[in-house]
């Protein structure tokens, strides 16, 4: 018995992608930087890889540099910026609910001298456009924000802000951290706005240990890793082809399957939705995420990780928040300033295009039986 309802801590790899990879492995290994045969087919596989990504995000082939996973694009994303400004302020805005992947690295300018603002969400989670255009200065240099809250489900206001730095003048340049976004809701970067923009392979059903960064044509940012001078001399290191190729298999196969597989997840959401309101009665809905995927609720008075626990024993996996928080409270949920019982019992619940009814409905039973049998502090 296996109910993975934490979609957006990892994707299971789809067999396209690990097929694709076992393909690359196996019979095309070559170096794509060797100047023989071998290793230039391995060189227009690349090729094709990247031009496959570039399909999925909606841009061009060379604005997609490969890399390593979502945090690495973030750190590149923000280290570049601020570097290729540095002339030209200290100043970056940023929400309160970023990913840690976008968080640290900004707390860490934060420490070296630059003012950051933390745009707050409301209780809902929601940040607006007119929240950054207030905070906006001439001496701002970089704007970071998220496409998908990864927690709520949220999804943030992008392209207005790429209109509202545009129309303010200022030198900033906008990172958005695409990764909970990519193939879950429709997007381009440029219609987006945005100078860089950050994907990660394992949320989208490619293995862990790939993504890519978008830069925005004409965009000269500074190198990540100095060395053999691939990835047009920004991200050396020979390229990792069985994870390029994957990452393309998923993101072909996704790109196929778009429409009928978000129609499914946001089917299961609502589903999921109505059915834990009306079988579990004290269960709540958190936030006012429309993602199709993420479905954050919570159950006043019961701590999550004890809940967690209770699931995870009987086979049912869902997530007490990111993944990445390892058990301390999250600062996403945190920002909504909700009262503590409903903060203590958050769970988030995420789906793909291989979630059924009947995990949703395992997770329901668990609920109840979890209910009915875990002590509540407010009892
Ligand atoms: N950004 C968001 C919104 C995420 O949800 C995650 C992963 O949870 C990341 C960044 C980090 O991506 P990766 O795990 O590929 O480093």
């Amino acid at each position: 018995m296996f109910h993975y309802l934490d979609n957006a801590a990892t994707t299971q790899t789809r067999p396209e992608a690990a097929q694709a990879a076992v393909t690359a492995m196996t019979e095309e290994w070559g170096n794509p930087s060797s100047r023989y045969a071998f290793g230039q087919e391995a060189s227009g596989r690349l090729k094709e890889h990247r031009a496959q990504v570039a399909a999925g995000l909606g841009c061009r082939p060379e604005e997609v540099y490969f890399l390593s996973c979502g945090t690495e694009g973030d750190n590149w994303a923000i280290a570049a910026a601020v570097e290729k400004n540095r002339r030209k302020g200290k100043h970056i805005i940023t929400t309160a609910i970023e990913h840690a992947a976008v968080l640290e690295p900004i707390r860490e300018l934060e420490r070296q001298g630059y003012e950051v603002t933390w745009l707050q969400p409301d209780q809902q989670g929601i940040i607006t456009a007119e929240q950054v255009e207030a905070a906006l200065r001439p001496d701002t240099i970089l704007v970071a924000m998220m496409l998908v809250n990864n927690e709520l489900g949220t999804v943030l206001p992008v392209a207005e802000t790429a209109r509202a730095i545009r129309a303010a003048r200022c030198p900033a340049l906008l990172h958005c951290d695409a990764v909970q976004g990519f193939l879950k809701v429709p997007f381009t970067p440029e219609g987006l706005g945005v100078d860089t923009l950050a994907v990660s392979g394992h949320k989208v059903h490619a293995p862990k240990g790939i993504g890519a960064l978008y830069i925005r044509r004409g965009l000269r940012l500074p190198p990540l890793i100095r060395g053999g001078g691939q990835e047009e001399g920004l991200r050396s290191g020979t390229e990792p082809t069985a994870q390029t190729a994957a990452f393309a298999a998923a993101v072909e196969a996704g790109r196929a399957s778009l429409e009928r597989d978000l129609a499914h997840m946001r089917e299961l959401k609502d589903y999921a939705a109505r059915t834990l309101r009306e079988q579990v009665p004290e269960l709540e809905l958190i936030g006012a995420g429309t993602a199709p995927h993420i479905l954050p609720v919570t159950l006043p008075g019961y701590k999550s990780e004890v809940v967690l626990r209770f699931l995870s024993d009987r086979g049912i996996y869902v997530s007490s928040g990111s993944a990445c928080h390892k058990g301390k409270p999250s600062h996403v949920y945190a920002a909504l300033k909700l009262p503590k019982p409903q903060l203590d019992g958050i769970l988030r619940i995420s789906f793909s295009y291989d979630t059924a009814r009947e995990d949703v409905d395992a997770l329901v039973q668990g609920l109840k039986e979890a209910q009915a049998q875990l002590f509540t502090s407010l009892s």
